[in-house]
C-alpha cells in the first residue's frame, strides 16, 4: 500500500512538473502580450520643405493636415544638414548634446563627443529608451537613405530595414505594419531630397517629387484606413530641413523651417501656435508612449497637439512641460516676417 501511495505521489509529481515545463515552454514560444501600448507612425520626408508643401499637389497631406494639428513653422537644428538634424529628431538633443554636426559620421569623422553616449556610443535616441522602457514593443525602422541606420542603436528596433528608392520603401513598411503592428514605425524617405538636389528646391520638378512623396503618405494612410486604425494610430509627417537653391547648408530660413504634422487620437486639429522644434518629435513620442528620454535630451513634448493631456500616457511632471501655451505676448513669434506663403493651407483648417 505504502508503495502503491508513494509510486502515485511520484507520479503526480512528475505530472506536475511536466505540466510546469510546458507552461514555461508555451509562455515562451507564444507572442508576448504586446499590451495597450499606442502606435505611432513617424514619416519622415528628407528634404521637404514648408515651401513644398504649401505649393505642390498634395492632396494627401493635406487631407492630413486638416485632421492634425500642425505647424510649417517647426525648426531643424544647426547645421541643417540631414544627419544632425535626423539625429535630433530621434535622440530629443541639439547638436551640442549629440554631437552628429554634419555627414562626415558616415566616415567615422566625429568632432566632438555626444555629452551622453550609451553602449552603441551614440546618444541614446527614442528607439533605445523605448525598447528599454517597454521590452515588450516592436519597433521598425524602414529608410531610404542607407546612412540613416548609422543614427541609432542596431539592436533597438525589431526590424531596421534599408530599401532602395521612396516607393519601396513605403511598401515594405506598410506590408510589415499591416503584418505586425508595431508600436513604433519611422519611415524615411529621401525621393524629395535627391530631387532638390539634382534640380534645386521650389521649382516644378521638385514640387512633383513633394506630389509623389504625397502618393506615398496616401499609402501609408490608405493601409490605416483599410485596416480601420486611422482613429487609433499616431502619425507624425515632418522632415529633417528644407532647402533653397541646390542645397540646405545656408543659414536661411528656407533650410531650417520644416513641417510637423501630427494626426490621432486626443489630437486638437489646427494650427499649433507654441513653437516647435525637431527635437521636439522624439520628446513628444516618449509622452505618447509614457516612456523617458535621457535627462540631457531637451526636447519637450508638444502638449498643444492634444486635447486632454493629463489624460494621455502619463502626466507630466513640471520640470519637463511640454509647450502647451503660446508665447508670451510681449514677444513677438519669429515665424512673422519669414512665413513661406500658407494661404492655400490655411483653407483647409478651420483653426488656422
Ligand atoms: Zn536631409
Amino acid at each position: 500500500m505504502k508503495m502503491q501511495r508513494e509510486l502515485r505521489w511520484g507520479m503526480r509529481i512528475i505530472a506536475t512538473a511536466i505540466l510546469s515545463v510546458a507552461w514555461v515552454l508555451s509562455a515562451w514560444a507564444q507572442p508576448q502580450d504586446r499590451g495597450p501600448a499606442p502606435h505611432v507612425i513617424v514619416i519622415g520626408i528628407d528634404g521637404l520643405s514648408v515651401d513644398g508643401v504649401a505649393k505642390a499637389k498634395a492632396p494627401r497631406l493635406r487631407e492630413l493636415i486638416s485632421r492634425s494639428a500642425w505647424t510649417m513653422e517647426a525648426r531643424g537644428v544647426m547645421p541643417t544638414l540631414s544627419s544632425p538634424n535626423w539625429t535630433s529628431m530621434i535622440t530629443g538633443a541639439g547638436t551640442e548634446q549629440h554631437g552628429v554636426t554634419s555627414n562626415g559620421h558616415l566616415r567615422h569623422l566625429v568632432e566632438f563627443q555626444p555629452v551622453l553616449r550609451n553602449a552603441a556610443g551614440i546618444f541614446p535616441t527614442v528607439f533605445a529608451a523605448l525598447r528599454t522602457q517597454i521590452p515588450t514593443s516592436r519597433i521598425a525602422v524602414f529608410h531610404d537613405w542607407p546612412g540613416f541606420s548609422d543614427l541609432l542603436e542596431k539592436d533597438a528596433p525589431d526590424v531596421l530595414q534599408h530599401e532602395h528608392g521612396a516607393a519601396r520603401t513605403v511598401e515594405v513598411a506598410a506590408k510589415y505594419w499591416s503584418e505586425n503592428r508595431p508600436n513604433l514605425m519611422f519611415i524615411h524617405l529621401d525621393n524629395v531630397d535627391q530631387a532638390g538636389h539634382e534640380n534645386g528646391w521650389g521649382n516644378s520638378t521638385y514640387y512633383e517629387a513633394v506630389a509623389r512623396a504625397d502618393c506615398y503618405v496616401g499609402v501609408i494612410l490608405d493601409m490605416l484606413e483599410k485596416l480601420s486604425a486611422t482613429q487609433s494610430t499616431f502619425v507624425l509627417v515632418t522632415s529633417d530641413h528644407g532647402g533653397k537653391g541646390r542645397s540646405h547648408e545656408k543659414n536661411v530660413l528656407e533650410d531650417i523651417q520644416i513641417p510637423w504634422v501630427l494626426s490621432g487620437p486626443e489630437i486638437i486639429a489646427g494650427h499649433i501656435v507654441a513653437p516647435v522644434y525637431t527635437f521636439d518629435t522624439a520628446a513628444t513620442i516618449a509622452w505618447i508612449f509614457g516612456i523617458n528620454l535621457s535627462e540631457y535630451a531637451i526636447g519637450r513634448p508638444v502638449l498643444a497637439a492634444f486635447r486632454s493631456p493629463t489624460t494621455m500616457a502619463r502626466s507630466v511632471p513640471a520640470e519637463s512641460a511640454g509647450r502647451s501655451c503660446a508665447p508670451d505676448r510681449g514677444l513677438i513669434p519669429t515665424g512673422a516676417g519669414g512665413s513661406p506663403p500658407l494661404a492655400n493651407l490655411s483653407h483647409n483648417n478651420q483653426h488656422n
